[in-house]
Protein backbone atom coordinates (compact mmCIF):
# COMPACT_ATOMS: atom_id res chain seq x y z
CA UNK A 1 0.00 0.00 0.00
CA UNK A 2 1.25 3.45 -0.89
CA UNK A 3 1.57 5.84 1.96
CA UNK A 4 0.56 9.52 1.91
CA UNK A 5 2.95 11.60 3.51
CA UNK A 6 1.90 15.33 4.77
CA UNK A 7 3.24 18.93 5.53
CA UNK A 8 4.80 19.46 8.25
CA UNK A 9 4.12 23.14 9.59
CA UNK A 10 4.06 24.46 13.17
CA UNK A 11 4.13 21.35 14.88
CA UNK A 12 0.94 19.85 12.96
CA UNK A 13 1.15 17.53 9.63
CA UNK A 14 -1.33 18.53 7.60
CA UNK A 15 -2.06 18.52 3.20
CA UNK A 16 -2.01 20.99 0.91
CA UNK A 17 -3.98 23.61 1.23
CA UNK A 18 -5.44 22.80 -2.02
CA UNK A 19 -5.60 19.06 -1.61
CA UNK A 20 -3.28 18.07 -4.53
CA UNK A 21 -0.68 15.35 -4.59
CA UNK A 22 2.11 13.97 -5.79
CA UNK A 23 2.98 10.13 -6.70
CA UNK A 24 6.84 9.00 -6.17
CA UNK A 25 8.04 6.17 -7.79
CA UNK A 26 10.74 3.87 -7.16
CA UNK A 27 13.42 4.59 -9.69
CA UNK A 28 14.21 0.81 -9.71
CA UNK A 29 11.01 -0.22 -11.29
CA UNK A 30 8.90 2.96 -12.41
CA UNK A 31 5.96 1.77 -9.35
CA UNK A 32 3.97 4.07 -7.69
CA UNK A 33 5.29 4.18 -3.35
CA UNK A 34 4.09 7.17 -1.91
CA UNK A 35 2.06 10.60 -2.28
CA UNK A 36 3.56 14.04 -1.26
CA UNK A 37 1.46 17.44 -1.33
CA UNK A 38 2.03 19.56 -4.31
CA UNK A 39 1.90 22.67 -2.32
CA UNK A 40 1.74 25.96 -3.09
CA UNK A 41 2.39 29.53 -2.12
CA UNK A 42 -0.32 29.17 0.81
CA UNK A 43 1.24 26.24 2.33
CA UNK A 44 4.54 27.85 2.41
CA UNK A 45 3.43 31.25 3.38
CA UNK A 46 2.20 29.23 6.38
CA UNK A 47 5.31 27.36 6.99
CA UNK A 48 7.46 30.55 6.97
CA UNK A 49 5.14 32.27 9.25
CA UNK A 50 4.83 29.34 11.96
CA UNK A 51 8.56 29.56 11.84
CA UNK A 52 8.72 33.31 11.92
CA UNK A 53 6.44 33.17 15.11
CA UNK A 54 8.41 30.52 16.33
CA UNK A 55 11.90 32.91 15.93
CA UNK A 56 10.29 35.59 17.43
CA UNK A 57 9.10 34.02 20.01
CA UNK A 58 12.85 32.93 21.25
CA UNK A 59 11.15 29.77 22.07
CA UNK A 60 14.69 28.45 20.27
CA UNK A 61 16.86 30.74 20.81
CA UNK A 62 16.31 31.45 24.61
CA UNK A 63 16.76 27.87 24.46
CA UNK A 64 20.68 27.20 25.74
CA UNK A 65 23.11 26.73 22.64
CA UNK A 66 23.82 23.23 24.99
CA UNK A 67 19.88 22.56 25.38
CA UNK A 68 19.74 22.88 21.65
CA UNK A 69 22.44 21.02 20.68
CA UNK A 70 21.64 18.14 22.89
CA UNK A 71 18.45 17.89 20.61
CA UNK A 72 20.49 17.93 17.71
CA UNK A 73 22.67 14.67 19.00
CA UNK A 74 19.23 12.84 19.63
CA UNK A 75 17.88 13.65 16.78
CA UNK A 76 21.63 12.04 15.58
CA UNK A 77 21.08 8.91 17.75
CA UNK A 78 17.56 8.26 16.89
CA UNK A 79 18.19 8.41 13.37
CA UNK A 80 21.07 5.75 13.88
CA UNK A 81 18.85 3.77 16.16
CA UNK A 82 16.47 3.30 12.88
CA UNK A 83 19.37 3.30 10.05
CA UNK A 84 17.64 -0.28 8.56
CA UNK A 85 14.34 1.52 8.10
CA UNK A 86 15.69 4.47 6.81
CA UNK A 87 18.61 3.06 4.45
CA UNK A 88 15.76 1.31 3.02
CA UNK A 89 13.06 4.15 2.26
CA UNK A 90 16.19 6.03 0.76
CA UNK A 91 17.00 3.11 -1.20
CA UNK A 92 13.69 2.62 -2.41
CA UNK A 93 13.23 6.59 -3.00
CA UNK A 94 16.36 7.02 -4.66
CA UNK A 95 16.96 3.79 -6.51
CA UNK A 96 20.33 3.71 -5.21
CA UNK A 97 21.68 0.50 -3.63
CA UNK A 98 21.13 -0.46 0.10
CA UNK A 99 24.48 -0.06 1.15
CA UNK A 100 25.29 3.15 -0.15
CA UNK A 101 21.72 3.96 1.36
CA UNK A 102 23.07 3.12 4.88
CA UNK A 103 26.06 5.29 4.28
CA UNK A 104 23.85 8.13 3.96
CA UNK A 105 21.70 8.07 6.68
CA UNK A 106 24.85 7.28 9.27
CA UNK A 107 26.06 10.61 7.32
CA UNK A 108 22.64 12.33 7.90
CA UNK A 109 22.93 11.43 11.60
CA UNK A 110 26.20 12.38 11.96
CA UNK A 111 25.57 15.66 10.79
CA UNK A 112 22.94 15.99 13.85
CA UNK A 113 26.04 14.53 15.97
CA UNK A 114 28.64 17.07 14.62
CA UNK A 115 26.63 20.45 14.78
CA UNK A 116 24.77 19.09 18.12
CA UNK A 117 28.55 18.65 19.46
CA UNK A 118 29.28 22.39 17.91
CA UNK A 119 26.29 24.28 19.27
CA UNK A 120 27.83 25.52 22.32
CA UNK A 121 31.40 26.02 21.27
CA UNK A 122 30.74 28.95 19.01
CA UNK A 123 30.76 32.37 20.36
CA UNK A 124 31.85 36.04 19.64
CA UNK A 125 34.57 38.16 20.06
CA UNK A 126 35.94 41.10 21.71
CA UNK A 127 37.56 44.42 19.85
CA UNK A 128 40.73 46.47 20.90
CA UNK A 129 39.23 50.19 19.69
CA UNK A 130 39.33 53.66 21.75
CA UNK A 131 40.16 53.81 25.28
CA UNK A 132 37.17 53.98 27.71
CA UNK A 133 35.04 51.91 24.89
CA UNK A 134 34.62 47.57 25.08
CA UNK A 135 33.50 46.55 21.66
CA UNK A 136 31.79 43.07 21.59
CA UNK A 137 30.47 41.14 18.49
CA UNK A 138 27.74 39.04 19.03
CA UNK A 139 27.22 36.08 17.07
CA UNK A 140 23.85 35.64 16.46
CA UNK A 141 20.86 33.43 14.12
CA UNK A 142 19.46 34.79 10.98
CA UNK A 143 16.40 34.16 11.70
CA UNK A 144 13.80 31.53 9.25
CA UNK A 145 16.49 30.22 7.30
CA UNK A 146 15.16 28.78 3.60
CA UNK A 147 16.41 25.60 2.18
CA UNK A 148 15.72 24.07 -1.22
CA UNK A 149 17.29 20.23 -1.55
CA UNK A 150 17.69 18.20 -4.63
CA UNK A 151 16.78 14.71 -4.73
CA UNK A 152 20.14 12.82 -4.83
CA UNK A 153 21.29 12.78 -1.59
CA UNK A 154 17.79 13.77 0.51
CA UNK A 155 18.61 11.85 3.82
CA UNK A 156 22.48 13.48 3.72
CA UNK A 157 21.21 16.65 2.43
CA UNK A 158 18.95 17.11 5.13
CA UNK A 159 21.21 16.59 7.69
CA UNK A 160 23.74 19.06 5.87
CA UNK A 161 21.20 22.03 5.54
CA UNK A 162 19.44 21.82 8.58
CA UNK A 163 21.61 20.68 11.27
CA UNK A 164 23.96 24.05 11.24
CA UNK A 165 21.58 26.45 10.92
CA UNK A 166 19.34 24.69 13.81
CA UNK A 167 22.41 24.28 16.16
CA UNK A 168 23.07 28.19 15.32
CA UNK A 169 19.26 28.91 17.03
CA UNK A 170 17.57 29.31 13.20
CA UNK A 171 14.10 28.40 12.85
CA UNK A 172 13.91 26.39 9.20
CA UNK A 173 11.39 25.62 6.38
CA UNK A 174 12.49 23.17 3.92
CA UNK A 175 11.02 22.48 0.44
CA UNK A 176 12.57 18.69 -0.36
CA UNK A 177 12.75 17.47 -4.28
CA UNK A 178 9.98 15.51 -5.39
CA UNK A 179 11.47 12.83 -6.92
CA UNK A 180 12.86 11.78 -3.50
CA UNK A 181 11.96 13.54 -0.24
CA UNK A 182 10.73 10.45 1.86
CA UNK A 183 13.11 10.21 4.56
CA UNK A 184 13.38 14.34 4.97
CA UNK A 185 9.88 13.55 5.91
CA UNK A 186 10.51 10.72 8.51
CA UNK A 187 13.38 12.24 9.77
CA UNK A 188 11.36 15.49 10.47
CA UNK A 189 8.82 12.95 12.25
CA UNK A 190 11.93 12.04 14.58
CA UNK A 191 12.79 15.07 15.34
CA UNK A 192 9.21 15.79 16.53
CA UNK A 193 9.07 12.82 18.68
CA UNK A 194 12.45 13.64 19.88
CA UNK A 195 11.34 17.38 21.16
CA UNK A 196 12.17 19.83 18.76
CA UNK A 197 9.83 22.43 19.80
CA UNK A 198 6.63 23.28 17.26
CA UNK A 199 7.39 26.04 14.94
CA UNK A 200 11.09 24.94 14.54
CA UNK A 201 11.48 22.80 11.70
CA UNK A 202 8.99 23.03 9.03
CA UNK A 203 8.98 21.09 6.19
CA UNK A 204 6.61 21.63 2.81
CA UNK A 205 6.67 19.26 0.18
CA UNK A 206 5.74 20.80 -3.83
CA UNK A 207 7.25 21.26 -6.97
CA UNK A 208 10.24 23.60 -7.15
CA UNK A 209 7.88 26.19 -9.60
CA UNK A 210 5.04 26.27 -7.50
CA UNK A 211 6.34 26.06 -3.69
CA UNK A 212 10.20 26.56 -4.65
CA UNK A 213 9.58 30.21 -6.13
CA UNK A 214 7.03 30.62 -3.38
CA UNK A 215 9.90 29.77 -0.57
CA UNK A 216 12.85 31.58 -2.32
CA UNK A 217 10.54 34.77 -2.84
CA UNK A 218 9.00 34.85 0.51
CA UNK A 219 9.75 38.44 2.42
CA UNK A 220 9.92 36.88 5.45
CA UNK A 221 12.79 34.87 5.35
CA UNK A 222 16.42 36.09 6.10
CA UNK A 223 18.41 33.62 4.29
CA UNK A 224 18.16 30.74 1.83
CA UNK A 225 20.20 27.69 1.07
CA UNK A 226 19.94 25.88 -2.40
CA UNK A 227 21.21 22.77 -3.66
CA UNK A 228 20.38 21.82 -7.01
CA UNK A 229 20.73 22.83 -10.81
CA UNK A 230 23.24 26.13 -12.18
CA UNK A 231 20.44 27.36 -13.91
CA UNK A 232 17.32 27.07 -10.74
CA UNK A 233 20.17 28.11 -8.42
CA UNK A 234 20.67 31.93 -10.49
CA UNK A 235 16.86 32.22 -10.53
CA UNK A 236 16.20 31.51 -6.92
CA UNK A 237 19.10 33.87 -6.34
CA UNK A 238 17.44 36.44 -8.55
CA UNK A 239 14.40 36.09 -6.08
CA UNK A 240 16.53 36.19 -3.22
CA UNK A 241 18.02 39.79 -4.37
CA UNK A 242 14.60 41.11 -4.41
CA UNK A 243 14.47 41.13 -0.49
CA UNK A 244 17.62 41.66 -0.42
CA UNK A 245 18.69 38.69 2.02
CA UNK A 246 21.58 36.50 0.92
CA UNK A 247 22.14 32.97 -0.16
CA UNK A 248 24.31 29.40 -0.53
CA UNK A 249 24.33 28.24 -3.77
CA UNK A 250 25.78 24.33 -4.07
CA UNK A 251 25.18 24.04 -8.04
CA UNK A 252 27.17 20.73 -9.39
CA UNK A 253 30.56 20.69 -10.78
CA UNK A 254 32.76 18.42 -13.43
CA UNK A 255 35.27 17.47 -11.53
CA UNK A 256 38.67 16.79 -12.39
CA UNK A 257 40.43 13.66 -11.53
CA UNK A 258 44.41 14.51 -12.54
CA UNK A 259 46.98 10.98 -12.52
CA UNK A 260 50.69 11.97 -13.06
CA UNK A 261 52.83 9.39 -14.26
CA UNK A 262 54.12 8.80 -10.81
CA UNK A 263 50.72 7.90 -9.33
CA UNK A 264 50.22 4.94 -7.11
CA UNK A 265 47.29 3.71 -10.06
CA UNK A 266 46.72 0.39 -8.00
CA UNK A 267 45.24 2.84 -5.13
CA UNK A 268 44.05 5.38 -7.69
CA UNK A 269 42.18 3.39 -10.06
CA UNK A 270 38.95 1.57 -7.91
CA UNK A 271 39.15 5.35 -6.16
CA UNK A 272 38.48 6.86 -9.44
CA UNK A 273 35.93 4.25 -10.44
CA UNK A 274 33.86 4.64 -7.42
CA UNK A 275 33.80 8.44 -7.08
CA UNK A 276 31.62 8.41 -10.64
CA UNK A 277 29.83 5.29 -10.29
CA UNK A 278 28.69 6.64 -6.93
CA UNK A 279 24.93 7.05 -6.53
CA UNK A 280 25.29 6.65 -10.74
CA UNK A 281 27.03 9.84 -11.17
CA UNK A 282 24.09 11.97 -9.58
CA UNK A 283 26.82 13.27 -7.07
CA UNK A 284 27.56 17.20 -7.30
CA UNK A 285 31.05 15.99 -6.54
CA UNK A 286 31.54 13.39 -8.54
CA UNK A 287 34.99 12.98 -10.39
CA UNK A 288 33.15 12.79 -13.94
CA UNK A 289 36.48 13.48 -15.77
CA UNK A 290 39.78 11.54 -15.40
CA UNK A 291 42.61 13.90 -16.89
CA UNK A 292 45.31 11.47 -17.63
CA UNK A 293 49.33 12.33 -18.46
CA UNK A 294 50.98 11.33 -21.65
CA UNK A 295 52.90 8.19 -20.69
CA UNK A 296 50.89 6.28 -18.64
CA UNK A 297 47.59 7.09 -21.23
CA UNK A 298 47.52 3.43 -22.43
CA UNK A 299 48.04 1.84 -19.02
CA UNK A 300 45.39 3.80 -17.02
CA UNK A 301 42.71 3.37 -19.63
CA UNK A 302 43.25 -0.10 -19.92
CA UNK A 303 42.79 -0.69 -16.07
CA UNK A 304 39.59 1.44 -16.24
CA UNK A 305 38.71 -0.34 -18.75
CA UNK A 306 39.04 -3.68 -16.88
CA UNK A 307 37.09 -2.38 -13.79
CA UNK A 308 34.14 -0.79 -15.85
CA UNK A 309 33.68 -3.89 -17.94
CA UNK A 310 33.07 -5.80 -14.32
CA UNK A 311 30.08 -2.70 -13.21
CA UNK A 312 26.64 -4.04 -12.78
CA UNK A 313 23.70 -1.18 -12.33
CA UNK A 314 20.83 -3.16 -10.77
CA UNK A 315 17.66 -3.06 -8.57
CA UNK A 316 18.43 -0.81 -5.47
CA UNK A 317 17.57 -3.81 -3.31
CA UNK A 318 20.35 -6.01 -5.02
CA UNK A 319 22.76 -3.74 -3.72
CA UNK A 320 24.72 -3.72 -6.89
CA UNK A 321 27.64 -1.16 -7.57
CA UNK A 322 24.98 0.97 -8.54
CA UNK A 323 21.42 1.54 -9.20
CA UNK A 324 19.20 3.47 -11.40
CA UNK A 325 18.73 6.91 -12.33
CA UNK A 326 16.48 9.04 -10.56
CA UNK A 327 13.87 9.31 -13.61
CA UNK A 328 12.94 8.85 -16.69
CA UNK A 329 14.12 12.31 -17.36
CA UNK A 330 17.31 12.22 -15.88
CA UNK A 331 17.72 9.05 -18.01
CA UNK A 332 16.91 10.62 -21.16
CA UNK A 333 19.35 13.57 -20.01
CA UNK A 334 21.92 11.20 -20.21
CA UNK A 335 21.13 9.49 -23.30
CA UNK A 336 20.48 12.49 -24.89
CA UNK A 337 24.22 13.97 -23.92
CA UNK A 338 25.54 10.40 -25.22
CA UNK A 339 23.77 10.26 -28.48
CA UNK A 340 26.09 11.80 -30.80
CA UNK A 341 29.35 10.36 -29.41
CA UNK A 342 30.78 7.79 -32.16
CA UNK A 343 30.78 4.25 -30.88
CA UNK A 344 34.80 4.50 -31.31
CA UNK A 345 34.65 6.75 -28.39
CA UNK A 346 33.03 4.12 -26.25
CA UNK A 347 35.92 3.17 -24.43
CA UNK A 348 33.93 0.25 -22.38
CA UNK A 349 30.57 -0.28 -20.52
CA UNK A 350 29.25 -1.98 -17.92
CA UNK A 351 25.92 -4.14 -17.79
CA UNK A 352 22.43 -3.95 -16.40
CA UNK A 353 21.96 -6.81 -14.32
CA UNK A 354 19.68 -9.16 -16.13
CA UNK A 355 16.95 -9.75 -13.73
CA UNK A 356 16.48 -5.76 -13.50
CA UNK A 357 13.30 -4.26 -14.24
CA UNK A 358 12.80 -3.33 -18.00
CA UNK A 359 10.78 -0.36 -15.97
CA UNK A 360 13.64 1.11 -14.18
CA UNK A 361 15.47 4.32 -15.28
CA UNK A 362 19.06 1.84 -15.35
CA UNK A 363 22.00 3.29 -17.74
CA UNK A 364 24.96 1.36 -17.79
CA UNK A 365 28.39 2.76 -16.48
CA UNK A 366 30.65 4.00 -19.44
CA UNK A 367 33.93 5.44 -20.07
CA UNK A 368 34.28 7.38 -23.03
CA UNK A 369 37.12 9.26 -24.54
CA UNK A 370 39.79 11.02 -25.14
CA UNK A 371 37.97 13.78 -26.12
CA UNK A 372 38.89 17.12 -26.44
CA UNK A 373 39.06 19.45 -23.70
CA UNK A 374 36.36 21.35 -25.41
CA UNK A 375 34.20 18.76 -26.54
CA UNK A 376 30.69 19.37 -24.90
CA UNK A 377 31.14 15.68 -22.93
CA UNK A 378 34.23 17.55 -21.04
CA UNK A 379 32.66 20.69 -20.04
CA UNK A 380 29.22 19.92 -18.87
CA UNK A 381 27.54 18.23 -15.93
CA UNK A 382 26.42 14.96 -17.25
CA UNK A 383 24.92 13.81 -14.19
CA UNK A 384 25.12 10.31 -15.02
CA UNK A 385 27.64 7.18 -14.52
CA UNK A 386 29.61 8.45 -17.02
CA UNK A 387 33.40 9.15 -16.99
CA UNK A 388 35.24 11.20 -19.19
CA UNK A 389 38.58 11.06 -20.32
CA UNK A 390 41.39 13.89 -21.44
CA UNK A 391 45.23 13.40 -22.04
CA UNK A 392 47.73 15.93 -20.76
CA UNK A 393 51.29 16.60 -21.24
CA UNK A 394 52.86 18.37 -18.26
CA UNK A 395 51.57 20.42 -15.22
CA UNK A 396 50.67 23.77 -16.81
CA UNK A 397 48.66 21.42 -18.92
CA UNK A 398 47.03 19.80 -15.85
CA UNK A 399 46.19 23.03 -14.45
CA UNK A 400 44.39 24.41 -17.57
CA UNK A 401 42.61 21.42 -18.19
CA UNK A 402 41.19 20.88 -14.54
CA UNK A 403 40.13 25.11 -14.78
CA UNK A 404 38.74 24.92 -17.72
CA UNK A 405 34.99 24.12 -17.37
CA UNK A 406 32.72 26.51 -15.73
CA UNK A 407 32.62 24.39 -12.57
CA UNK A 408 34.98 24.56 -10.10
CA UNK A 409 33.78 22.26 -7.01
CA UNK A 410 36.39 19.41 -6.00
CA UNK A 411 39.47 18.14 -7.72
CA UNK A 412 41.67 15.21 -7.09
CA UNK A 413 45.34 14.72 -7.89
CA UNK A 414 47.34 11.89 -7.91
CA UNK A 415 50.98 12.08 -7.71
CA UNK A 416 53.78 10.94 -5.57
CA UNK A 417 55.67 14.46 -5.61
CA UNK A 418 54.93 15.85 -2.33
CA UNK A 419 55.91 19.52 -4.34
CA UNK A 420 53.51 19.12 -7.31
CA UNK A 421 50.87 18.04 -4.34
CA UNK A 422 51.09 21.79 -3.53
CA UNK A 423 51.37 23.32 -6.23
CA UNK A 424 48.73 22.07 -7.67
CA UNK A 425 46.31 22.37 -4.40
CA UNK A 426 46.93 25.93 -4.91
CA UNK A 427 46.48 26.54 -8.36
CA UNK A 428 43.55 24.36 -8.86
CA UNK A 429 40.17 26.91 -8.64
CA UNK A 430 37.79 24.77 -6.69
CA UNK A 431 36.53 24.43 -3.10
CA UNK A 432 37.89 20.82 -1.99
CA UNK A 433 41.31 19.21 -3.35
CA UNK A 434 42.42 15.13 -2.63
CA UNK A 435 45.55 14.41 -2.50
CA UNK A 436 45.90 10.44 -3.45
CA UNK A 437 42.41 9.76 -2.09
CA UNK A 438 38.81 11.47 -3.06
CA UNK A 439 35.78 12.08 -1.64
CA UNK A 440 32.61 12.22 -3.40
CA UNK A 441 30.20 13.64 -1.06
CA UNK A 442 31.48 12.43 2.41
CA UNK A 443 33.23 14.30 5.71
CA UNK A 444 30.86 16.13 7.53
CA UNK A 445 33.52 17.86 9.21
CA UNK A 446 35.18 19.46 6.09
CA UNK A 447 33.74 22.81 4.76
CA UNK A 448 32.82 22.63 1.06
CA UNK A 449 31.34 24.84 -1.92
CA UNK A 450 31.88 25.75 -4.89
CA UNK A 451 33.78 28.33 -6.87
CA UNK A 452 32.17 30.05 -10.61
CA UNK A 453 29.53 28.57 -11.53
CA UNK A 454 29.24 25.56 -8.80
CA UNK A 455 28.20 28.42 -6.22
CA UNK A 456 28.95 30.17 -3.57
CA UNK A 457 29.13 29.41 -0.17
CA UNK A 458 30.23 26.72 2.05
CA UNK A 459 28.57 23.81 4.19
CA UNK A 460 29.30 21.45 5.80
CA UNK A 461 32.43 21.60 8.86
CA UNK A 462 32.43 24.92 11.17
CA UNK A 463 32.39 27.21 8.28
CA UNK A 464 28.38 26.43 7.62
CA UNK A 465 27.95 27.50 11.26
CA UNK A 466 29.25 30.90 10.01
CA UNK A 467 27.12 31.26 6.57
CA UNK A 468 23.75 30.65 9.46
CA UNK A 469 25.04 33.20 11.72
CA UNK A 470 25.42 37.25 11.57
CA UNK A 471 27.82 39.29 13.32
CA UNK A 472 26.10 42.54 15.63
CA UNK A 473 28.72 44.73 17.08
CA UNK A 474 27.83 46.35 20.44
CA UNK A 475 30.09 49.88 21.61
CA UNK A 476 29.39 50.15 25.34
CA UNK A 477 30.91 53.46 26.40
CA UNK A 478 32.75 52.34 29.92
CA UNK A 479 34.77 55.44 30.65
P1 LIG B 1 16.76 21.50 -10.02
O1 LIG B 1 15.57 21.74 -10.88
O2 LIG B 1 17.74 22.60 -9.85
O3 LIG B 1 16.18 21.04 -8.58
C1 LIG B 1 16.76 21.31 -7.33
C2 LIG B 1 15.70 21.78 -6.34
O4 LIG B 1 15.18 23.04 -6.79
C3 LIG B 1 14.49 20.84 -6.23
O5 LIG B 1 13.99 20.87 -4.92
C4 LIG B 1 13.51 21.49 -7.19
O6 LIG B 1 12.16 21.14 -6.90
C5 LIG B 1 13.77 22.95 -6.91
N1 LIG B 1 13.34 23.83 -7.97
C6 LIG B 1 13.13 23.56 -9.29
N2 LIG B 1 12.68 24.64 -9.95
C7 LIG B 1 12.58 25.64 -9.04
C8 LIG B 1 12.16 27.00 -9.10
N3 LIG B 1 11.73 27.56 -10.25
N4 LIG B 1 12.20 27.74 -7.97
C9 LIG B 1 12.64 27.20 -6.81
N5 LIG B 1 13.02 25.92 -6.69
C10 LIG B 1 13.00 25.13 -7.78
O7 LIG B 1 17.51 20.23 -10.51
P2 LIG B 1 16.88 18.98 -11.30
O8 LIG B 1 15.96 19.42 -12.40
O9 LIG B 1 16.33 18.07 -10.30
O10 LIG B 1 18.19 18.39 -11.97
C11 LIG B 1 18.69 18.99 -13.15
C12 LIG B 1 20.19 19.00 -13.15
O11 LIG B 1 20.68 19.77 -12.06
C13 LIG B 1 20.83 17.64 -12.94
O12 LIG B 1 20.86 16.89 -14.08
C14 LIG B 1 22.18 18.04 -12.42
O13 LIG B 1 23.05 18.38 -13.44
C15 LIG B 1 21.90 19.26 -11.59
N6 LIG B 1 21.75 18.91 -10.16
C16 LIG B 1 22.76 19.21 -9.32
C17 LIG B 1 22.64 18.86 -7.98
C18 LIG B 1 23.71 19.16 -7.01
O14 LIG B 1 23.88 18.44 -6.04
N7 LIG B 1 24.44 20.25 -7.15
C19 LIG B 1 21.53 18.20 -7.51
C20 LIG B 1 20.50 17.91 -8.39
C21 LIG B 1 20.63 18.28 -9.71
P3 LIG B 1 11.43 19.90 -7.66
O15 LIG B 1 12.49 19.02 -8.20
O16 LIG B 1 10.65 19.28 -6.56
O17 LIG B 1 10.56 20.48 -8.73
MG1 LIG C 1 11.34 8.60 -5.94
Amino acid sequence: MQQSYLNYINGVWRPALNSQSITCYCPSNAQPIATIPASSAEDIDAAVKAARNCFDSHVWTRMTATDRGRLLSLLGKEINNRVETLSALESMDTGKPLSQARNDIISAARYFEFYGGAADKIGGETLPYLNDYQVMLLREPLGVTGHIIPWNYPAQMFGRTLAPALAMGNTVVLKPAEDACLTPLVMTKIAEEVGFPAGVINLVCGLGPDAGSALASHPEIDFLSFTGSPEVGAHVQSLTAQNHIACTLELGGKSPQIIFTDADLDAAIPIITRAIIQNSGQTCSAGSRVLIQKGIFDTVIDKLKDNFKTLIAGSHDQDCDLGPLISAKQKERVEAYLAHVPPEFILAQGTIDSQASPSGFFYPPTLIGPLEPNHQLSQEEIFGPVLVVLEFNDEDEAIRLANGTRYGLVSGVWTRDGSRQIRMAIQLRCGQVFINCYGAGGGVELPFGGTKKSGHGREKGLAALLEFSQIKTVVQYIG
